[in-house]
Protein backbone atom coordinates (compact mmCIF):
# COMPACT_ATOMS: atom_id res chain seq x y z
CA UNK A 1 0.00 0.00 0.00
CA UNK A 2 1.54 3.33 -0.78
CA UNK A 3 0.31 5.05 2.16
CA UNK A 4 2.16 2.24 4.75
CA UNK A 5 5.22 3.16 2.69
CA UNK A 6 4.58 6.78 2.81
CA UNK A 7 4.29 6.06 6.49
CA UNK A 8 7.50 4.30 6.92
CA UNK A 9 9.47 7.05 5.00
CA UNK A 10 8.06 9.38 7.21
CA UNK A 11 11.18 11.65 8.16
CA UNK A 12 12.03 12.21 11.76
CA UNK A 13 12.21 16.39 11.38
CA UNK A 14 8.16 15.69 10.61
CA UNK A 15 8.17 13.61 13.60
CA UNK A 16 10.22 16.22 16.18
CA UNK A 17 7.89 18.89 14.45
CA UNK A 18 4.71 17.03 15.54
CA UNK A 19 5.81 16.63 18.96
CA UNK A 20 6.19 19.57 19.93
CA UNK A 21 3.22 20.72 18.73
CA UNK A 22 1.53 18.17 20.87
CA UNK A 23 3.21 19.85 23.93
CA UNK A 24 2.17 22.73 22.43
CA UNK A 25 -1.52 22.48 22.44
CA UNK A 26 -1.36 20.86 25.74
CA UNK A 27 1.27 22.55 27.75
CA UNK A 28 0.03 23.04 31.81
CA UNK A 29 2.11 26.41 32.09
CA UNK A 30 0.17 29.16 29.59
CA UNK A 31 -0.63 31.97 31.56
CA UNK A 32 0.54 30.97 34.85
CA UNK A 33 2.84 33.50 36.83
CA UNK A 34 6.24 32.70 36.31
CA UNK A 35 7.76 31.17 39.63
CA UNK A 36 11.44 32.35 38.70
CA UNK A 37 9.78 36.20 38.04
CA UNK A 38 6.81 36.89 39.98
CA UNK A 39 8.33 37.58 43.26
CA UNK A 40 9.89 40.68 41.89
CA UNK A 41 7.62 41.51 38.71
CA UNK A 42 3.54 41.89 38.65
CA UNK A 43 1.33 42.18 35.84
CA UNK A 44 0.17 40.47 32.23
CA UNK A 45 4.13 40.19 31.05
CA UNK A 46 4.56 37.96 34.28
CA UNK A 47 2.43 34.95 32.82
CA UNK A 48 3.98 32.33 31.12
CA UNK A 49 3.49 32.96 27.36
CA UNK A 50 6.70 31.87 25.37
CA UNK A 51 7.16 28.81 23.78
CA UNK A 52 10.44 27.46 23.37
CA UNK A 53 9.84 24.63 20.06
CA UNK A 54 13.67 22.93 20.77
CA UNK A 55 12.68 22.58 24.24
CA UNK A 56 9.02 21.71 24.27
CA UNK A 57 9.23 19.83 27.77
CA UNK A 58 10.13 22.82 29.46
CA UNK A 59 8.30 25.67 31.39
CA UNK A 60 7.24 28.65 29.42
CA UNK A 61 9.44 31.85 29.83
CA UNK A 62 7.53 35.32 30.27
CA UNK A 63 8.64 38.35 29.40
CA UNK A 64 11.14 39.54 32.08
CA UNK A 65 12.75 36.17 32.57
CA UNK A 66 16.44 36.83 31.84
CA UNK A 67 17.20 33.50 30.21
CA UNK A 68 14.40 34.74 27.11
CA UNK A 69 16.57 36.36 24.67
CA UNK A 70 19.35 33.42 24.96
CA UNK A 71 16.72 30.64 25.04
CA UNK A 72 15.11 32.80 21.36
CA UNK A 73 18.70 32.92 20.27
CA UNK A 74 19.11 29.31 21.40
CA UNK A 75 15.83 28.48 18.68
CA UNK A 76 16.59 30.06 15.56
CA UNK A 77 16.17 30.73 13.42
CA UNK A 78 12.31 29.94 14.28
CA UNK A 79 12.73 31.34 17.56
CA UNK A 80 10.25 31.57 20.79
CA UNK A 81 6.68 31.30 20.09
CA UNK A 82 4.39 33.54 21.70
CA UNK A 83 0.87 32.56 22.68
CA UNK A 84 -1.84 35.51 23.25
CA UNK A 85 -5.36 35.20 24.41
CA UNK A 86 -8.21 36.12 23.05
CA UNK A 87 -10.82 36.30 25.40
CA UNK A 88 -9.69 33.18 27.62
CA UNK A 89 -8.42 31.18 24.75
CA UNK A 90 -5.19 30.71 23.37
CA UNK A 91 -4.05 32.05 20.16
CA UNK A 92 -0.79 32.48 18.10
CA UNK A 93 0.01 34.91 14.91
CA UNK A 94 -0.93 32.61 11.94
CA UNK A 95 2.58 34.08 11.04
CA UNK A 96 4.54 32.94 13.45
CA UNK A 97 3.62 29.35 13.87
CA UNK A 98 3.83 29.12 9.97
CA UNK A 99 7.18 30.09 10.09
CA UNK A 100 7.37 26.30 12.05
CA UNK A 101 5.01 24.36 11.22
CA UNK A 102 2.85 23.77 8.33
CA UNK A 103 -0.70 25.22 9.06
CA UNK A 104 -2.70 24.59 6.19
CA UNK A 105 -6.25 24.01 6.42
CA UNK A 106 -6.62 25.57 10.16
CA UNK A 107 -9.13 28.12 10.15
CA UNK A 108 -7.63 31.74 10.25
CA UNK A 109 -9.29 34.84 12.51
CA UNK A 110 -8.74 38.31 12.51
CA UNK A 111 -8.31 39.76 15.80
CA UNK A 112 -6.77 43.14 16.39
CA UNK A 113 -5.77 43.48 12.66
CA UNK A 114 -3.53 39.84 13.46
CA UNK A 115 -4.36 36.94 11.65
CA UNK A 116 -4.75 34.48 14.52
CA UNK A 117 -5.33 30.92 14.77
CA UNK A 118 -6.77 29.01 17.85
CA UNK A 119 -4.88 25.90 19.50
CA UNK A 120 -7.42 24.10 20.85
CA UNK A 121 -11.08 24.19 19.93
CA UNK A 122 -13.29 26.70 21.66
CA UNK A 123 -16.38 26.09 22.38
CA UNK A 124 -18.87 26.00 19.51
CA UNK A 125 -20.15 29.48 18.57
CA UNK A 126 -23.52 30.01 17.82
CA UNK A 127 -24.68 29.90 14.33
CA UNK A 128 -25.81 32.93 12.62
CA UNK A 129 -28.89 32.47 11.59
CA UNK A 130 -29.92 31.92 8.35
CA UNK A 131 -26.19 31.32 7.43
CA UNK A 132 -24.86 27.95 6.67
CA UNK A 133 -21.18 27.83 7.85
CA UNK A 134 -18.99 27.18 4.33
CA UNK A 135 -17.08 24.52 5.97
CA UNK A 136 -17.02 22.43 8.90
CA UNK A 137 -13.78 21.37 10.87
CA UNK A 138 -13.44 17.72 9.85
CA UNK A 139 -12.37 16.36 13.64
CA UNK A 140 -15.38 17.76 15.47
CA UNK A 141 -17.85 19.45 13.10
CA UNK A 142 -17.27 23.28 14.11
CA UNK A 143 -18.95 25.42 11.84
CA UNK A 144 -15.85 27.49 10.03
CA UNK A 145 -16.11 30.36 8.20
CA UNK A 146 -13.58 29.96 5.63
CA UNK A 147 -14.75 27.56 2.83
CA UNK A 148 -11.49 26.01 2.38
CA UNK A 149 -10.71 25.61 6.61
CA UNK A 150 -10.51 21.86 7.27
CA UNK A 151 -9.94 22.71 11.10
CA UNK A 152 -10.87 25.13 13.72
CA UNK A 153 -7.60 24.72 15.44
CA UNK A 154 -4.37 23.10 15.58
CA UNK A 155 -5.06 20.59 17.99
CA UNK A 156 -7.76 19.34 15.59
CA UNK A 157 -5.56 19.16 12.51
CA UNK A 158 -2.80 17.12 14.76
CA UNK A 159 -5.55 14.65 15.40
CA UNK A 160 -6.96 14.79 12.01
CA UNK A 161 -3.65 14.54 10.19
CA UNK A 162 -2.47 11.71 12.65
CA UNK A 163 -5.56 10.51 15.07
CA UNK A 164 -3.52 7.29 16.25
CA UNK A 165 -0.93 9.54 17.50
CA UNK A 166 -2.90 12.08 18.87
CA UNK A 167 -5.10 9.92 21.06
CA UNK A 168 -1.62 8.31 22.18
CA UNK A 169 -0.19 11.69 23.25
CA UNK A 170 -3.59 12.75 24.97
CA UNK A 171 -3.93 9.71 27.08
CA UNK A 172 0.07 10.36 28.18
CA UNK A 173 -0.68 14.08 28.35
CA UNK A 174 -3.92 13.74 30.34
CA UNK A 175 -1.49 11.70 33.41
CA UNK A 176 1.03 14.75 33.27
CA UNK A 177 -1.59 17.47 33.45
CA UNK A 178 -3.14 15.90 36.60
CA UNK A 179 -2.35 19.34 38.25
CA UNK A 180 -5.17 20.83 36.20
CA UNK A 181 -5.33 25.14 35.94
ZN1 LIG B 1 10.00 34.73 34.12
ZN1 LIG C 1 -11.98 21.20 15.40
Amino acid sequence: MADADACAAGDDDDDDVRMWQYALVTCPWLFKACPSCSPSHTGREVLMTYFDPTRPAARGLCGYCPGRAAAAAAAAPRGLLQIRRSTYHEVVKAADLGRMADVTGIQHYVINGAKVLFLRPRPQPRPPKGVAAPSRCVVDGRQLMDGAARFCSLQCKLEGDDPAHGRGRRAGDAACRGGGR
